[in-house]
């Protein structure tokens, strides 16, 4: 449903969507992982690897592979290892796990059954391998299940390569109430970080800085829109709760596939949190959850951005020394009143934190147990993640 009703909207707005390869299926209700098998068949699979970690086997692992016995399809459970500190990563070891695993089974297919790490080392595994997979999300934590690049850590680095999108995404409903409290707070979490990632686009599109596309940029604002009208619902992860904030993080996925960037959905709370990532794994220390962080980064990215545009005379912006793009600096000033206005428009960071305890997720870095100093570096310095995309923490860095 949620499929055909984005794609609609898209064609009725005279979008190209040929040549975009899309999920067949998206099924988001309560049993839809037994049907992955049954997808599978069809398909004429009948080998296949199921990525999943020791959590995810438990869960969804055991459903699939019940299915898929009672079909006489083969399912080989791949529980992916976790790295020193304790984590199951989506690095080159994890990555090399998957495809060995895939090459000694002769796998013609990959069913991604976890989170975000597990579907970010299937894709890659799958596009490497040149064979489909389908996602079997175990819990509503990332808006990037249907995206078609992998975020991987490449020696230490937060490197997004290509890879494919799932042939079908099978959401179960039943599962995704049952996953840790914690993940549903991040899926929220990485929800209410596009109020800062819409910002962010938009002040890059006004300085001509990148196309910008209404219909990418409602079809996102209506996601967060109803994760918010549904934030007590997810809270007590009521069937109707869990299926809003499900569907809200597919439709932002799908929202970036068809906009072909990932402009609408990532900012520069997403590049605090990458930020953060690569210094917790450069150090050994156990990572965050994707979306904790994104939640706790847009609070602390919209407290900078409102006191950027409480300074009357603009000193604040400039507070990290010279000004390394004067030519940027000349635009943003030009466009400054309307940019102050947009800023007034986004929630306080108190309200933002208000949402995130609501669901029961950290609502700061210092709950994230991140020390303030790495906190002030990341301010000064994650704009950096992505040099080719604007925010406002870029010029607040270099106008
Ligand atoms: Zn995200």
């Amino acid at each position: 449903m949620i499929l055909q009703e984005m794609a609609q909207g898209a064609l009725a707005l005279g979008r190209d969507l040929s040549g975009m390869t899309f999920p067949e299926t998206i099924d988001v209700s309560s049993g839809a992982a037994a049907r992955t098998v049954e997808f599978l068949s069809e398909k004429g699979h009948r080998n296949a690897v199921m990525a999943c970690d020791a959590a995810t086997s438990k869960v969804a692992g055991t459903i699939l592979l019940d299915a898929a016995s009672s079909m006489k399809l083969a399912l080989h459970p791949v529980l992916i290892d976790a790295n020193a500190a304790g984590d199951v990563v989506a690095d080159e070891a994890s990555v090399v796990q998957l495809l060995l695993s895939v090459q000694q089974h002769r796998a013609t297919a990959i069913v991604a059954a976890g989170s975000g790490t597990i579907h970010d080392l299937s894709r890659y595994a799958a596009y490497t391998a040149s064979i489909p997979f389908v996602s079997v999300p175990t819990a509503p934590s990332v808006d990037g299940f249907t995206s078609l690049g992998a975020p991987l850590l490449i020696r230490g680095m937060k490197t997004t390569v290509s890879a494919v999108g799932p042939s079908a995404l099978f959401a179960d409903t039943d599962l995704l109430r049952a996953a840790p409290a914690p993940l549903v707070a991040a899926g929220f979490g990485d929800m209410l970080g596009k109020f800062t990632s819409l910002l962010d686009w938009r002040i890059e599109a006004r300085l001509g800085l990148s196309p910008y596309d209404e219909w990418a940029a409602a079809m996102t604002e209506d996601a967060l829109e109803s994760c918010i009208r549904h934030a007590g619902s997810i809270a007590s992860r009521s069937a109707e709760g869990i299926t809003a904030l499900t569907e809200a993080l597919i439709r932002s996925g799908l929202a970036m596939l068809i906009l072909g960037s990932s402009n609408c959905a990532s900012g520069a709370e997403h590049h605090l949190s990458h930020y953060w990532e690569m210094e917790l794994h450069r150090t050994g220390q156990r990572q965050l959850l994707h979306g904790a962080k994104v939640g706790a980064a847009s609070a602390l990215i919209s407290s900078l951005y409102k006191r950027i545009a409480a300074s009357a005379d603009g000193t604040d912006r400039y507070r990290h020394g010279e000004v390394v793009d004067a030519a940027g600096r000349k635009a943003l000033e030009r466009h400054w009143p309307e940019i102050q206005e947009w800023i007034g428009s986004l929630p306080e960071p108190g309200r933002i934190r208000d949402w995130l305890r609501s669901v029961g997720g950290p609502v700061s870095a210092q709950e994230l147990g991140l020390p303030e100093q790495l906190v002030e570096k990341s301010l000064r310095e994650a704009d950096k993640v992505r040099p080719n995309r604007f925010t406002l923490l870029r010029a607040y860095n270099r106008y």
